[in-house]
């Protein structure tokens, strides 16, 4: 992968963008449907780095799409945003640009986006860990004294929601009554219960195959003709979770991770953490993408190739 050139930015000739996300390009196919595309590139702590991860944006809309499909199986109920992989015959595309998007997009229903990032948190690590040593609770929800670092929660998955920051700013943890507030109670009840339905699933297929999935973040919107709360966004990627090896986890330390926490060390250790314009050398690019590729197969059961060549 690392003799490919990153993919950072995308324009097509004759869709509108309608976003540019830290990571995907947003267009409009039409009023109903948008073309969700995954670029190459990769940020850490809120900050885009000036260079991307060869082959990464297929990766994560590989690993989405499998994921979309095992949890309608498992979640009952579950409504997603994914339409299909491939843009349709009609859509305005060149050759050359159907070929780019190729693996990297998804044709998924344009709906409003609650403005709530859903975490659940099924072991302790990261901010969680931090707010528990200094005040024993997570999420300022208390906690049994002499929990071990990356050991599971006691009493089963948490829920954690923090606001959804515009760019350049920082997310904040919100209470329950505060996602009540800014989605209402009834969709507020109704995304905590689908995010943990979600993750306990999720958490469970992985395990299966090696995997824990420490933490996690869904995004959700509304669909405003049946009033259903639908999973939209990234679904279970190595950027929007904390993937571990179950062989090698062990409460009490860090487990090595098949995720974006190798580029944070990298940038916190090398004094670069929030830093604008940072270029990661080209050992990091390649680890990183050789943890995505790792997790990819280890979940799906496939090669990236496997699942490039299944696409039409
Ligand atoms: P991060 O993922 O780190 O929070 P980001 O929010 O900038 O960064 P991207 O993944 O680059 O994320 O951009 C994807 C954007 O698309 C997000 O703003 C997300 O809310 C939005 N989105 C996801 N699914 C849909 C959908 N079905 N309809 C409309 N917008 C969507
Ligand atoms: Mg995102």
């Amino acid at each position: 992968m690392s003799s490919s050139q990153a993919i950072t930015s995308l324009t097509l000739t004759s869709l509108p963008k309608l976003s540019t996300g830290k990571v995907r390009d947003l267009f409009a196919l039409d009023d109903s449907s948008l073309l969700f595309t995954a670029t190459d590139r990769i940020s850490a702590y809120d900050v885009v780095l000036a260079n991307g991860v060869p082959g990464k944006g297929l990766i994560l809309t590989q690993i989405s799409a499998h994921w979309f499909a095992v949890l309608e199986q498992k979640v009952p109920g579950l409504k997603h945003h994914l339409i299909s992989l491939t843009p349709p015959a009609s859509a305005p595309l060149t050759p050359e640009e159907r070929a780019l998007l190729r693996g990297r997009t998804m044709v998924c229903r344009r709906l409003k986006v609650f403005p709530i990032e859903a975490i659940v948190r099924g072991y302790i690590t990261g901010s969680a860990w931090s707010e528990y040593t200094a005040k024993g609770t997570v999420h300022g929800i208390p906690q049994p004294p002499g929990l071990q670092l990356c050991s599971p929660f006691p009493n089963g998955p948490i829920y954690t929601p923090s606001t959804k920051a515009p760019a350049g700013e920082k997310d904040e943890n919100i209470s329950p009554e505060q996602a009540v507030s800014i989605v209402g109670k009834k969709y507020a009840a109704r995304i905590q219960e689908l995010s943990l339905a979600v993750y306990s699933a999720a958490a469970a297929y992985a395990l299966e195959r090696g995997i824990i999935v420490a933490d996690t973040k869904f995004e959700f919107a509304l669909d405003e003709a049946t009033d259903e709360v639908v999973l939209v966004d990234e679904v279970l990627t190595p950027d929007s979770s904390r993937f571990w090896n179950a062989a090698e986890w062990k409460a009490g330390s860090e487990a090595p991770s098949y995720d974006k926490q190798y580029v944070r060390d990298y940038l916190t250790s090398s004094g670069l953490k929030g830093k604008p314009n940072v270029e990661l050398p080209a050992s990091v690019v390649d680890e990183t993408a050789a943890k995505y590729r790792d997790v990819f197969q280890r979940l799906t059961g496939k090669s990236l190739e496997q699942a490039l060549a299944a696409l039409e």
